[in-house]
C-alpha cells in the first residue's frame, strides 16, 4: 500500500523534504488546485495563475522524474476544493497507509496538516522544510534571552553558517554591511534592465483561461501574463538578474521611478517563495559574480542579507510570535481601507503609481511597499489586519509567513517594535528624496499646511501626535518630539487643522 505525498503550492522543489523521505517506486505524490486557497483573501488574478501554471509544470517535471502524480485541477467536478478535502480523497482512492508532507511555512495550514493523523487515523510524517537555513528551534534558540530582535546580528550568524562572503570568521572586505552604500536616488536616464519575461507556456495559457473565468472578481490585471512558470525559466530569470542588474542592485535599492516598477529589482521572490528557486543557489550565484568581479561589494552583500537575513529573520519571528501576532494592533488603528488601494485612483501621484503597478504586475518593490503605501496606511491611522490583508492579496509574493511581520511588524509597527526599532514613518520628504514622483503630483510636497499641502506632511505629525504616548519612551524619536515641541503654536495648530481636513477627506485625496 503507498503512502501519499502531499505537495502544496509553494514546495514545488525537487529536493522538497517529503520527497526525499519517500519512494518513488511505491509511494504517490498530490496535488491540487483548490478554491479555498485561491479566495481566502482575493488573491490577485496573477498570483493565483501563477501558482497553478507552477504547480502543474511541476508535476510534469516530478512525473518525468518517476513520480506518480495525482493532479486536481479547480475545474475538476470531483474536487473538495480544499486541501484537506483533496488529501481524504486520495487517501481513500489509494487505500493509502500513511501520509509524508513538508511541514508548512503558513500557520493556518501548518494546523490543518497537524491535525491530520488524528482525523485520517493514519501515520503522518511531518518533516522539517530544510529550503530554510534556519529552522524554528534554531531561531527560537537564537531570540531567547534577547531583549531585541535585531535582524543584523541574526544575519551575521547565517553569514558564519553559510560562510557566503566570509574570509574564514572575518566578513569579506571587513564589513558585515554595506547599507550606507545603497541609498542613491535614481535619475530617469539611467539605462534600466527590465527583468527577464517570458511567453506564457501552453499550460500557463489554459490555466489564464481558467482564472480569466473563475476569477474575474479579483484584484488586478490577469494579462499580460509574464512570469516564469517553470524551474527551467525561473534559473533563467536568476542568470539574467545577475548579468544585467545585479552590478546596480545596492546603489538603487530605495530608489524609485515612476513608470519603472522594477529598476535594478530582482523580481526573484515569486520563484523563491514558490520553490522553484532555492536560497542558497540564488546567493551563491550572486556571490561568484562578486568574486569574478562582475558586481561589486555593496550589492552582493545588500542582495545576500535580504535573502538570508531578512527572509529568514521575519520567517523566524512569524513562528515564534504566532498565533497572536497577526491580531497585533500597537497603536489601535481602526480606520478602513481608503478605496483607492483597489483602484488606484488617487491624485498622490506615488500612490497612484506604486497601487497602479501593483495592480498591472502584482510587484511593487520594497520600497514603494515600505514607504508608500505602507507609511500612508500608517500615518493614516488605517487598521493593521486590513493592510495585513491587503499585501497579501494583491503580490504574487505574498505569503503569510512573510508578508505579515512585513506588513504588520516593518510597515504597520503594530507588534510595537519587535521587528522595527522605530515606526517607518516619514512625511513627503523622503519620498521626494528618493523619487521623481513629486515633480508630477497634484500636491505640493515643499508646502507642509493648507490645501496644496503633500498629504503625508500633515498626517507624519499628526500619527506621532495621535500616538505620542506609546512612542514617548523611544529613544529614537526623541528629537522628532523637541522639533514639534519647539514649533510655534500657529504652526502646530496649522499642521492638526490639515491633518484633520486630510482625514475626513481620505478617499478623495
Ligand atoms: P529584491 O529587491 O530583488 O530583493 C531580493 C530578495 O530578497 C527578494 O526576492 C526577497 O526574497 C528577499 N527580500 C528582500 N527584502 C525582504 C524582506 N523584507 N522580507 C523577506 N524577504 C525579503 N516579500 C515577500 O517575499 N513576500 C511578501 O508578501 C512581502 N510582503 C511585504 C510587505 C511589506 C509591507 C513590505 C515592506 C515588504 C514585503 N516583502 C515581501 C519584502 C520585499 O518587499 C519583497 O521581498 C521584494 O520587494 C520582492 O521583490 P524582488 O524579488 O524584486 O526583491
Ligand atoms: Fe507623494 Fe506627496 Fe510627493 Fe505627491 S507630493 S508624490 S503625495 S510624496
Amino acid at each position: 500500500m503507498p503512502r501519499i505525498i502531499p505537495v502544496l503550492g509553494d514546495q514545488l522543489s525537487p529536493t522538497l523534504s517529503a520527497l526525499t523521505h519517500a519512494d518513488p517506486a511505491r509511494d504517490i505524490v498530490v496535488m491540487a488546485e483548490v478554491h479555498d486557497e485561491a479566495t481566502y483573501v482575493g488573491h490577485h488574478k496573477k498570483k493565483i495563475a501563477f501558482l497553478f501554471a507552477a504547480m502543474r509544470a511541476f508535476a510534469d517535471d516530478l512525473r518525468a522524474r518517476g513520480w506518480t502524480v495525482e493532479y486536481t485541477r479547480l475545474d475538476d467536478p470531483e474536487n473538495t476544493q480544499s486541501i484537506t478535502g483533496e488529501v481524504l480523497r486520495a487517501i481513500t482512492r489509494n487505500t493509502a497507509h500513511g501520509i509524508i508532507v513538508t511541514q508548512a511555512n503558513e500557520w493556518r495550514l501548518a494546523e490543518q496538516i497537524n491535525g491530520w493523523s488524528a482525523r485520517f487515523g493514519l501515520p503522518t510524517d511531518i518533516h522539517e522544510d530544510d529550503r530554510f537555513l534556519a529552522t524554528h528551534a534554531v531561531f527560537a534558540t537564537w531570540a531567547e534571552g534577547r531583549k531585541q530582535l535585531r535582524m543584523e546580528y541574526f544575519y551575521r550568524d547565517m553569514r558564519r553558517k553559510t560562510g557566503l562572503l566570509m574570509q574564514g570568521d572575518q566578513p569579506e572586505g571587513g564589513k558585515w554591511n554595506y547599507d550606507a552604500e545603497n541609498r542613491k536616488p535614481a535619475s530617469g536616464g539611467l539605462l534600466m534592465p527590465q527583468p527577464l519575461f517570458f511567453d506564457p507556456t501552453p499550460e500557463a495559457q489554459s490555466v489564464l483561461t481558467l482564472v480569466a473565468d473563475r476569477f474575474a472578481d479579483h484584484f488586478g490585471d490577469l494579462e499580460p501574463f509574464r512570469f516564469a512558470t517553470t524551474r527551467a525559466q525561473a534559473l533563467q530569470a536568476l542568470d539574467h538578474f545577475v548579468e544585467h542588474a545585479l552590478p546596480h542592485f545596492g546603489d538603487y535599492q530605495d530608489a524609485m521611478l515612476d513608470g519603472e516598477p522594477y529598476l535594478y529589482h530582482s523580481l526573484l521572490s515569486p520563484y523563491l517563495n514558490a520553490g522553484l528557486l532555492a536560497p542558497l543557489e540564488i546567493c551563491r550565484a550572486v556571490e561568484t559574480a562578486y568574486y569574478a568581479g562582475h558586481a561589486p561589494l555593496n550589492a552582493a552583500e545588500g542582495y545576500i542579507r535580504q535573502i538570508i537575513g531578512w527572509r529568514e529573520y521575519v520567517r523566524g519571528i512569524y513562528w515564534l510570535k504566532m498565533p497572536d501576532y497577526v491580531d497585533q494592533n500597537f497603536f489601535g488603528a481602526t480606520r478602513d481601507l481608503p478605496d483607492f488601494y483597489w483602484t488606484g485612483d488617487t491624485k498622490m501621484a506615488c500612490m497612484a503609481d506604486a497601487i497602479g503597478q501593483t495592480k498591472r504586475h502584482a510587484y511593487a518593490h520594497h520600497i514603494q511597499r515600505l514607504m508608500v503605501t505602507g507609511n500612508f496606511a500608517m500615518l493614516a491611522g488605517v487598521d493593521p489586519r486590513a493592510v495585513h490583508e491587503w499585501y497579501l492579496a494583491v503580490y504574487a509574493d505574498a505569503y503569510e509567513w512573510v508578508e505579515l511581520p512585513n506588513t504588520l511588524g516593518m510597515s504597520q509597527f503594530g507588534d510595537g517594535g519587535v521587528l522595527a526599532s522605530k515606526p517607518y514613518a516619514s512625511s513627503g520628504n523622503y519620498i521626494n528624496k528618493m523619487s521623481n514622483y513629486c515633480k508630477g503630483c497634484a500636491y505640493d510636497v515643499k508646502v507642509k499646511t493648507g490645501p496644496d499641502a503633500c498629504p503625508f506632511n500633515p498626517l507624519y505629525w499628526d500619527f506621532l501626535l495621535r500616538n505620542g504616548e506609546q512612542l514617548a519612551g523611544n529613544p529614537r524619536l526623541g528629537n522628532v518630539f523637541r522639533t514639534w515641541a519647539r514649533m510655534k503654536p500657529e504652526t502646530q495648530d496649522a499642521y492638526r487643522a490639515t491633518a484633520a481636513r486630510v482625514l475626513d477627506q481620505l478617499e478623495d485625496l
